[in-house]
């Protein structure tokens, strides 16, 4: 496989034209993350209520893996109940460590076009760093509590 080949239409319209842009203004969580290996940001802000992902919004610049990744995320687990993004996410993480996970378009929409991203280790964290910020705002959110 060549690195040209990860570079798959639907990576690249989530790239030109990323889903839930932005930031929150009362966000019930809010992360910012780094991959100083590629220079790629994430800020990722979410709204959970009833232990439901009802808001989610994602501003950053870097590489397409990484924003890509980041709108494909946020598509994803928006409107998801929280137990059920840790489970995409955690899917997400074996397709990256070359796991074996059935109906993977079926659980991670169109993320599933990254999995080709495994073949390449220097470019995981790129994808990966957008699903961390996740993993990061529900920890966050769980900590302080739903909101009412
Ligand atoms: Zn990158």
């Amino acid at each position: 496989m060549e690195l040209d080949d990860l570079y798959q239409d639907v990576i690249l319209d989530h790239f030109r034209n990323p889903r839930c842009r932005g930031c929150l203004d009362k966000p019930d969580a809010a992360v910012r993350l780094v991959n100083p290996l590629c220079g790629d940001e994430i800020k990722l802000s979410i709204g959970v209520k009833d232990g439901v992902i009802h808001e989610v919004a994602c501003d950053g610049h870097g590489c397409a893996i990484s924003q890509a990744s980041a709108s494909m995320m946020s598509e994803l687990l928006k409107g998801k109940t929280i137990k059920d993004a840790r489970e995409r996410l955690s899917l997400f993480r074996d397709v990256l460590e070359g796991k074996e996970v059935a109906d993977i378009d079926a659980k991670l929409g169109d993320a599933a076009a990254l999995e080709g991203v495994r073949n390449f280790a220097a470019r995981i964290k790129c994808a990966i760093l957008a699903w961390e910020a996740m993993e990061a705002c529900l920890a966050q959110a769980e900590k302080v509590g739903p909101s009412a």
